[in-house]
């Protein structure tokens, strides 16, 4: 499989980085081809969604549960691009990851909670890194711990990484009633103060864990001035092999996006 990225799909993933709000959607996991497709057509018809998400490995808290397709979905997403036109963004967690999301054209890569905790973690994705030139997003960690988030950022931006955004995605604590990840949005406004020249987009699917309070959450990111969303979308979300109860529908997605108050 080439490897090789066409200079055109370059300067449309550099667009959409730019584009405000950005709003990136798509699956908690990729499943099947089917799936991967579907989503995409449905995602694309709404008219409203910049970059796919998907997930290809999960790192789930608990073993026993699906820890995602790997790297067999990732043909997958790139077909689904070709088809569709959308780029395609996937959580990395080591430099084989990196290795393999790249061999397969993917656009925007991103660290996940559960990573950017871990600098050893954070150093062997950022060293594989270096000398690539693709857009970076980084994760809050799951525990509320600033220190963690700015050295992921610094690692990753040391391998000479120019595109760097950051995802806050709320931070777990014991007891989390109404939300799965509190979203301590100080902390967030904080570490935006603090890298001012980061882009800062909101995911209310992990903060929420659940679907009926997303678009009070994203509202409020939007109120904020938070640059954009990311929200997890599935073609039949009670049937979701991961995060089931918060994904929405991407006609759902749709409505949701269009109720939300923009700011001008
Ligand atoms: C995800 O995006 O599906 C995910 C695993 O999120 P987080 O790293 O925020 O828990
Ligand atoms: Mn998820």
């Amino acid at each position: 499989m080439e490897a090789t990225q066409a200079a055109p799909a370059k300067q449309l993933v550099q667009e959409k980085w730019n584009k405000r709000p950005l709003i990136i959607a798509g699956p908690c996991s990729a499943e099947t081809e089917e799936q991967v497709t579907e989503t995409a057509v449905r995602l694309q018809k709404t008219g409203k969604v910049d970059m796919m998400r998907a997930g290809i490995w999960k790192p789930r808290t608990r073993p026993g549960s699906f820890e995602g397709i790997g790297t067999k979905g990732l043909p997958w997403l790139q077909k689904a691009k070709q088809l569709t036109g959308i780029p395609v963004a996937v959580e990395v967690a080591t430099a084989k990851q990196v290795q393999d999301a790249l061999h397969f054209d993917v656009d925007v890569l991103w660290i996940g909670a559960r990573t950017t905790v871990n600098p050893f973690s954070v150093q062997e994705v950022a060293d594989a890194l270096r000398g690539v030139d693709v857009p970076v997003l980084i994760k809050n960690p799951i525990n509320p711990d600033l220190e963690l988030w700015i050295g992921a950022v610094e690692r990753v931006a040391k391998a000479g990484i120019k595109q760097i955004g950051l995802i806050h995605r709320g931070f777990s604590s014991y007891g989390n009633a109404q939300y799965r990840n509190a979203p301590m949005w100080h902390l967030a406004i904080e570490m935006k103060r603090r890298n001012p020249e980061l882009m800062m987009i909101n995911d209310p699917s992990h903060i929420c864990g659940r679907r009926d309070i997303l678009l009070e959450v994203a509202q409020e990111a939007i109120d904020l001035d938070y640059d954009g969303l990311i929200i997890e979308s599935h073609i039949d979300p009670d049937k979701a092999w991961s995060d089931a109860k918060q994904q929405v529908t991407p006609e759902r997605l749709a409505e949701m996006l269009d109720s939300i108050r923009w700011r001008k």
